[in-house]
């Protein structure tokens, strides 16, 4: 109704351009209106002009220029109105421009052909002859003007009715029958004219009442959906004050809705300090650039809470093209970015111990490595491993793993606390990154920390769990360390940490480095050796202890490494272990083995290691079938030497395997008995045949002050109990065979009876003895040692150095010309190509080193016959 108010008042100051008279639609259909009307006006004067040019009697008419010619000029106007008019009959979007300037031709032809004729009907009353002819062409005239005057002020049936009325009073009046004639036609017009105008208007109603319901409906909708919260509305004026907003937003910003009407959209909006700001600041824009904006997501203006909103707008103008302001709509977002950021949690939190997990936790310690300018940033790392986690999970269940897991979480974030950032890797490997710290005692007394914490009991559905810790700790302090070079040297830490024992920690040292690139170098060279032919087995014979008949023998494995000479079994079996690189050499270890007892004929078993690799291994019963049906022998003549860290894992799985390994009709024994994890209770479900005592219960069994006689008596008792045999292992001496022999075990295997040999001297024993064997070795335990004099090389933590061998015996030497070794570094002697034997340093002072050997070694073969043995080495341990 604006635009009517600027009609009226035209000079009102408020009043631009964009709303003048010519822009509002109302007035511009209006006079279209006209225009569509003009036709009735131009007939009436047509007929008016050839009536009284033509009718005769119409005296002098066509002697006055001034009147024909000053109508006929009009008439070219009535025609161009009527053209315009019915070219507007459809309604057809046009330019503004386009617009306007056709509404001020329409205005102006109007106006100018009404002036003319005008002019023509005032000079024909002027005209003094007095033709009655005159008046009606004068009342036609007026008529006519009455119509476009009417038509232009408001087109409405009540000025056509007084158009009539004033011509056929004229006619009355008049009393003259070419008026009334003229009077009658031009009423005929007028009635077909408000006819057509009536139908019109009628249409427009009925179409506007459509219109209506449409609205309506429309309306209908869109409060369902603002009621159903789905959504809401808003619509601004040009300043951008609200004039419409959806209740449910007041309620939800909880301030009245007359509050917010009148103010400014943007109040709705809460404004954000945060560098993200980038929505809001494209809503303020678009805004004010008047361009239409789509799902920006803001937060609104509540209170007290955190609520977010998408919302889109669109700027509306009127028919001409004139903003208005704008309209849109807004959904609540809330709920999404809620999800959103549990998704983002989800993403880098652990869900069991809602510690940082692997991606997050590599991500800070990239963060932590780098300042924001680039620089190399002082860090430590921890890695840390718990120990024994997994028997808790098999053993306890799963439930108790994972609420361990959690109190596990728990004691670290509180020993750690904002000194550095916990996450967990998964399964029971945890990472801490402690920033801006190197200082290894500092370091080392967090790990201590941990390591002290985690042994404590954990309480667990009214049990006591017990478990412990090692950790490995690697520093980066200046440049040049990536996150993935400190992730492999705490990893390095964490290797020697668990090799060292568990339950310590350990700092990342380059040698380190060394040992790991040995081990994949040996890996590598594992992987030919199977196809060059590399690796070998050995039998060492298993003695009957009452009849001192050879019953079979165990066969072990050797690689001749081309250029690395001999490696030995416990340095290179883990390394296939880790790679899986042992299931295809167990499955050449199995055939061998079949073959060889093949060929030492129906008399004589063989044993073979079986690793917890291989034994997890579903293929293997299998394997073992075919490889005993190829060579032709008896199943039992194979026996499966299994170790006890297979029973750690009592899966159903697990037992199930033993079940099917028994129906292959192999032999199972239980190898290195008392080392691990004594839990007596499956030697009750699994079924072995024999049970192998360590060697380090033998050693040195003979002793008053050791334990081991007891201990061996009772392994003893409890096999014969389970019907099952025993193999002592480890047998040197005569002593500790004459005590095995007592303690009643029914087997030894050791240097006693005879050291690993090839299939040749295996096949050379059994002819000569006729299966017998004879105990052959040193009397007492303490083995003599031999003072030799000898220049052998030694390596170290990737270093080389040579030093002197003064005395030795098969299990170690006192070496010469190493300064300060600290005691348990591993060292390697080399005596010369293929005489290579690891050793630990048991004790250093000065110059001189006292080692161990890993495994005992072969002196005689190494220096040659036997010297005699120096009087000061043969000290006699009680017999
Ligand atoms: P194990 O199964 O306990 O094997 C017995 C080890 O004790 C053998 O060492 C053997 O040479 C040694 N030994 C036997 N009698 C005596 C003795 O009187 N005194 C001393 N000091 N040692 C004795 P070896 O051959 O070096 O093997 C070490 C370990 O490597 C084996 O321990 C076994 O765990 C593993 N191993 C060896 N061969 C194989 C194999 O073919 N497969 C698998 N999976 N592991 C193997
Ligand atoms: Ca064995
Ligand atoms: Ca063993």
């Amino acid at each position: 109704m604006g635009v009517r108010r600027n009609i009226i008042r035209p000079a009102a100051g408020e009043l631009s351009l964009d709303e003048s008279l010519f822009d509002s639609p109302e007035f511009v259909t209006r006079l279209m209106r006209v225009a569509q009307l003009w036709h009735y006006v131009l007939i009436s004067r047509v007929l008016a002009f050839l009536t009284f040019a033509f009718i005769p009697g119409v005296a002098g008419f066509l002697h006055h220029p001034s009147q024909w010619l000053v109508m006929a000029a009009g008439l070219p106007c009535d025609i161009i109105l009527t053209v315009i008019g019915q070219a507007m009959r459809r309604p057809r979007p046009l330019p503004t421009r386009r617009l306007r300037a056709l509404v001020m031709t329409c205005m102006g032809l109007i106006a100018f052909g009404s002036l003319l004729n005008a002019a023509a009907m005032f000079a024909a009353i002027a005209v003094p002859d007095g033709s009655r002819y005159f008046d009606a062409f004068t009342a036609i005239q007026i008529g006519s003007l009455l119509v476009a005057a009417s038509a232009v002020v408001i087109v409405r049936p009540a000025f056509f009715a007084f158009a009539g009325t004033t011509a056929l009073g004229g006619a009355i009046g008049v009393a003259s029958w070419p008026f009334g004639v003229a009077g009658l036609i031009f009423l005929g017009l007028l009635i077909v004219m408000m006819r057509e105008d009536i139908r019109h208007q009628r249409r427009a109603t009925r179409a506007a009442r459509l219109t209506m319901s449409d609205q309506q409906r429309a309306l209908n909708l869109m409060r369902d959906f603002e009621r159903a919260g789905r959504g809401w509305f808003w619509e601004t004026d040009r300043h951008g004050h609200l004039v419409y907003i959806s209740p449910t937003v007041a309620a939800r910003l909880d301030r009245p809705l007359a509050d917010l009407l009148g103010h400014p959209f943007t109040d709705i909006i809460r404004k954000r300090i945060s560098n993200d700001e980038s929505e809001e600041r494209t809503l303020g824009f678009s805004l004010s650039s008047r361009t239409p904006f789509k799902e920006l997501t803001v937060q609104a203006a509540v209170p007290g809470e955190e609520r977010w909103w998408s919302i889109s707008g669109q700027p509306i103008s009127n028919e001409l093209g004139n903003f208005q302001g704008f309209r849109g709509s807004g959904t609540d977002l809330t709920d999404k970015k809620r999800s959103e950021r549990e998704i983002n949690q989800l993403a880098r939190y652990d869900t069991l111990t809602g510690l940082a997990n692997r991606r997050h936790i590599t991500d800070l310690l990239d963060r932590a490595l780098k300042s924001h300018s680039g620089q190399a940033q002082p860090c430590a790392l921890l890695l840390m491993d718990l120990d024994r986690f997994k028997a808790v999970n098999d053993t306890l269940g799963h439930p108790v793993g994972d609420q361990l897991l959690q109190q596990v979480a728990g004691r670290l974030t509180q020993i750690v606390g904002d000194k550095g950032q916990v996450g967990r890797l998964g399964g029971d490997e945890f990472q801490i990154v402690v920033p801006q710290m190197i200082q290894p005692e500092k370091l080392a007394g967090i790990a201590n920390a941990i390591i002290l914490s985690l042994a404590k009991p954990f309480s667990i559905e009214g049990e006591q769990v017990r478990i412990g810790s090692s950790i490995g700790i690697a520093v980066s302090d200046g440049p040049g360390v990536s996150a993935s070079a400190l992730v492999r040297n705490a990893d390095l830490a964490l290797y020697a940490a668990k090799d060292a024992g568990r339950g310590v920690y350990r700092f990342y040292a380059d040698a380190m480095h060394n040992q790991a690139s040995e081990r994949k170098a040996i890996e590598d060279a594992l992987r030919d050796a199977l196809v060059k032919d590399e690796l070998k087995l050995l039998y060492q014979p298993i003695v009957d202890v009452g009849s001192e008949r050879i019953t079979g023998f165990e066969a072990l494995i050797r690689w001749h490494h081309a250029t690395g000479g001999l490696i030995s079994p416990s340095k290179f079996i883990p390394v296939a272990e880790e790679s899986n690189l042992i299931v295809p050499i167990g499955e050449w270890i199995i055939r061998t083995a079949c073959a060889t007892i093949a060929q030492l004929g129906p008399g004589y078993r063989v044993a073979v290691n079986v690793s917890p690799r291989q034994f997890a291994n579903e293929k293997l019963p299998a394997t073992i079938l075919s490889a005993v049906s190829a060579a032709g022998i008896r199943p039992e003549q194979l026996e499966l030497e299994i170790t006890e860290g297979v029973f750690l894992d009592e899966s159903p799985e697990n037992l199930a395997m033993f079940q099917k390994l028994k129906r292959t009709g192999v032999r199972l024994a239980l190898d290195d008995f008392g080392t691990g994890y004594s839990a007596l209770g499956y030697l009750k479900k699994a079924p072995f045949d024999k049970i192998k005592i360590d060697q380090s219960f033998v050693l040195g069994a003979a002793d008053p002050n050791s334990m081991n006689a007891a201990i061996i008596s009772s392994i003893v008792g409890l096999a014969t109990a389970l019907n099952m045999e025993t193999t002592a292992e480890g047998v040197e001496t005569h002593d500790d065979l004459a005590l095995i022999r007592g303690l009643g075990c029914s087997h030894v295997q050791g240097y006693i009876y005879g050291k690993p040999m090839d299939l040749v001297e295996v096949l050379a024993l059994l002819r000569e003895g006729g299966g017998r064997v004879e105990a052959n070795g040193y009397k007492s335990a303490r083995e003599p040692r031999l003072t030799i004099f000898r220049t052998i090389q030694v390596a170290s933590g990737g270093y080389q150095y040579e030093a002197i061998v003064r005395n030795m015996s098969s299990r170690g030497a006192l070496v010469e010309g190493l300064w300060n070794v600290p005691p348990g570094t591993p060292l390697t002697l080399e005596f010369g190509p293929d005489q290579v034997f690891d050793a630990e340093a048991r004790w250093s002072e000065g110059n001189r080193v006292g080692v161990q050997f890993a495994a005992a070694i072969d002196i005689e073969a190494l220096i040659g016959p036997k010297p005699l043995p120096s009087a000061r080495g043969r000290v006699r341990r009680a017999a």
